[in-house]
């Protein structure tokens, strides 16, 4: 039987993902995680396309990219050039960016041409799907809602599941770029008890699906040791929003790069 309707074409209900993308030289190095992500690809049915919540697209307001052909932003300063060559190609898709649009409630008005696929999508991506064939949208998060809001934007993205759509999430669980920094100079990547701490308590979250909880965790003392900004926690809260307690819960990343960044991937489902 053939149809063109979606929907039908994935009766299985897809999985979401979420991923520390940690350095921007994780796109082109081979190490560890570059390995982790490609082997994300056979843990989940292939999708007819996916709609990613990248840390990076942190601004005033909830937009979907709309390009038909999204460009692959370089967006850092200070690596080397071989990164800023790296492009991904991956197509979009208007249907998908309407689709999340409305379910967000924003309509047309979110629709934007001024985005594409930052580093937070494309780093992870194009080592789980390295040809980029499949439509990539993105969904900015808006820096000015508490936690709770951005869990109720996830649960509002579920439906999506059920079309073929993997919901993406990239951030990282503990992010805190100048301790990261310090610890590269130094040559001291030991994890500092905040970040095991912080991470072990998200984990124990996850696994309980306690999404409310999530969602205050990032406003927490620890959690603000965890996030001097809450971008790269953001993410996670779309995913958990969009999971729902029949959904396993796995880690098949965890670990921590440059000794606080905590790259533990999340998967329900
Ligand atoms: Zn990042």
């Amino acid at each position: 039987m053939t149809t063109t309707d979606s929907s039908q074409r994935h009766a299985l209900r897809m999985p979401v993902l979420f991923v520390g993308h940690g350095s921007p030289m994780n796109a082109i190095e081979e190490n560890e995680w570059s390995r982790g992500f490609r082997e994300l690809r056979g843990l989940v049915p292939e999708p007819r396309a996916i709609l990613s919540i990248s840390a990076h697209w942190f601004v005033t307001g909830t937009f979907v990219t709309a390009n038909e052909a999204p460009p692959t932003i370089h967006d850092f300063g200070g690596f080397p050039e071989e990164l800023y060559e790296v492009e991904y190609p991956a197509p979009g898709s208007l249907e998908l960016a309407e689709r999340a649009a409305e379910l967000v409630g924003g309509g047309s008005s979110a629709l934007r041409t001024d985005w594409g696929l930052d580093h937070g999508t494309w780093s992870v991506l194009r080592h789980t799907w390295p040809e980029a064939e499949l439509p990539v949208v993105q969904l900015s998060i808006d820096a000015r809602l508490p936690g709770e809001r951005h869990l109720a934007l996830g649960r509002a993205l579920a439906p999506l599941r059920d079309e073929g759509v993997l919901v993406f999430g990239s951030g990282n669980i503990t992010h805190d770029l100048r301790d990261a920094f310090r610890r590269l100079r130094s040559g001291d990547e030991s994890t500092p008890g905040w970040a095991e701490r912080f991470d072990a308590e998200v984990a124990r979250a996850l696994e309980r699906h306690d999404g409310d909880e999530l969602a205050r965790f990032v406003a927490t003392d620890l959690g603000r040791r965890a996030h001097p900004t809450p971008d790269h926690y953001l993410p996670l809260l779309y995913v958990a929003g969009a999971a729902d307690p029949r959904d396993a819960v796995s880690f098949p990343i965890v670990g921590f790069s440059a000794g606080s960044l905590s790259m533990r991937a999340v998967l329900f489902g």
